[in-house]
């Protein structure tokens, strides 16, 4: 038998991930032990492994994020609820005059609630996103020029006059925006890091988010880019953009994925996925230092060099599945991530319904943008909530799907039909929807 061998960085780096995706909690040592089992031709001491762990931060020492003030410590397999806290920035007054952001509780995270008397179908606020991953069929306008890359309007029957080509038309970008608006506000919101032409890396990892139907990656993508870009405008920006992204509700994916009932035997599937999208989005965003040709790419969009915190925060693959696990669980089944609509949580019968742009007046409206209307009138102190799940199904139903939330819901009507509904009770109604549901609750929506 020849000697061991000591494996460059490139072989140990995409072993050391898969095993620790696989280890979430094990420390360094008995790592190195399952790393050496694993590759019994390799030598590899303890000592390197954590500099791997480190500079890949794939460490134990990143918590979630943070809940009522007090840090969870390391991640737990076992966190059932999403942990989530307010985000000081946000000026809710700006949206509505009726609305208080507040803490509600350990297991329901933060959460809104009436301070004015609401009356039935009054209109309360509307939202544009974060950020917006497009259903596929309109992506796919978006990416031929027959729909507005920021605000999805689909170009029908023919492009409005207004509207503008991004610069890069003539090096592989077909984007195409509404009016100038739209253009400014695309590039504010880091259009440039996901430009075909201007950084063509990114068409791999658009193009990956594509095949796969896996909007969760679409939406993280544009959420990045849009923290680096407000990066660009300087520290304090960047910060705050940082921290609203970190106040979203937060489970990470892997924790999240040990819920789903076919996890045992489609966790190799789902991690190779992760591995996948994970390398993608790294060679799109950010590549490795000694990659002189994609640095001065990123260069030229990005001079303001990103923070070690933050480096770590967006792009060690613990960042990243925290990321894919956060947008998973906020973005809407329209693909739109809301700082202000995702504080609210679930009920079966909820106070509030969300609206999309009425049809036909998506000039006016862009048909990202939510409105919140009241499904009844609604008392000052009270919980505004929206439904997570289809409110025609039954509670079971109900009840198994939620779990994608980490939502365990005691609602009146829960109470109820917990004690109505038999046991063996199979819903009939939505049997077609399965393979979707299964996809969506892998990926997120
Ligand atoms: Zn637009
Ligand atoms: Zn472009
Ligand atoms: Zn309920």
């Amino acid at each position: 038998m020849s000697s061991p061998i000591s494996p460059p960085d490139n072989a140990l780096i995409p072993v050391v991930k898969a095993l620790r995706a696989s280890q979430p909690s094990l420390g360094a040592a008995k790592l190195n032990v399952l790393l050496l089992k694993e590759h019994p031709e390799w030598t590899v001491s303890e000592k390197r492994l954590k500099k791997v762990l480190q500079t890949e931060g794939l460490t134990l020492t990143t918590g979630p994020a943070v809940t009522n003030g007090k840090s969870k410590g390391p991640t737990d397999a076992n966190t059932k609820y999403p942990t989530s806290k307010l985000n000081p920035h946000l000026d809710i007054s700006a949206f509505t005059e009726k609305v208080d952001a507040v803490f509600i509780s350990e297991q329901k995270g933060k959460g809104l609630v009436a301070k004015a008397p609401i009356g039935e179908g009054e209109l309360l606020w509307r939202e544009d996103p974060f950020v917006h991953a497009a259903e596929w069929d309109v992506y796919d306008l978006q990416q031929t020029g027959n729909a507005c890359q920021h605000c999805a309007l689909p170009f029908v029957p023919a492009i409005p006059t207004l509207a503008v080509a991004c610069s890069a038309l003539n090096h592989g970008c077909s984007a195409m925006f509404c009016s100038r608006l739209c253009l400014t506000r695309a590039q504010q919101a880091g259009h440039a890091l996901l430009c075909r032409g201007r950084n063509p890396p990114s068409k791999d990892l658009l193009d990956f988010a594509r095949k796969e139907r896996w909007r969760a990656v679409l939406a993280l993508s544009q959420a990045v880019a849009r923290i680096m870009t407000s990066w660009e405008r300087g520290e304090s920006e960047g910060r705050e953009m940082l921290e609203a992204w970190g106040t979203f509700a937060t489970l990470d994916q892997d924790v999240r994925a040990k819920t789903l009932p076919e996890w045992e035997f489609a966790q190799e599937r789902h991690r190779a996925l992760w591995n996948m999208a994970y390398d993608h989005f790294i060679t799109a965003l950010h590549p490795p230092d000694t990659d002189k040709s994609a640095q001065t790419r990123i260069r030229k969009i990005i001079k303001r060099p990103l923070p070690e915190d933050v480096r770590e925060a967006l792009f060690s693959y613990r960042g990243f599945l925290r990321g894919l696990g956060r947008i998973s669980l906020n973005l809407d089944s329209h693909g739109g991530l809301f700082l202000l609509h995702s504080h609210m949580n679930h009920s079966c019968v909820p106070n509030l319904a969300v609206k999309q742009p009425p049809a036909g007046q998506a000039q006016k409206y862009p048909s990202s943008r939510i409105a919140l209307v009241a499904n009844r009138a609604i008392e000052p102190g009270e919980e505004l909530t929206v439904t997570y799940v289809n409110p025609t199904w039954p509670y079971r139903r109900r009840k198994e799907a939620l779990k994608e939330w980490g939502v365990d819901c005691n609602c009146e009507r829960c109470e109820k039909e917990k004690h109505e509904e038999p046991e063996k009770a199979e819903e009939e109604d939505g049997g077609d929807n399965d393979l979707e549901r299964e996809l969506r609750m892998s990926f997120g929506v």
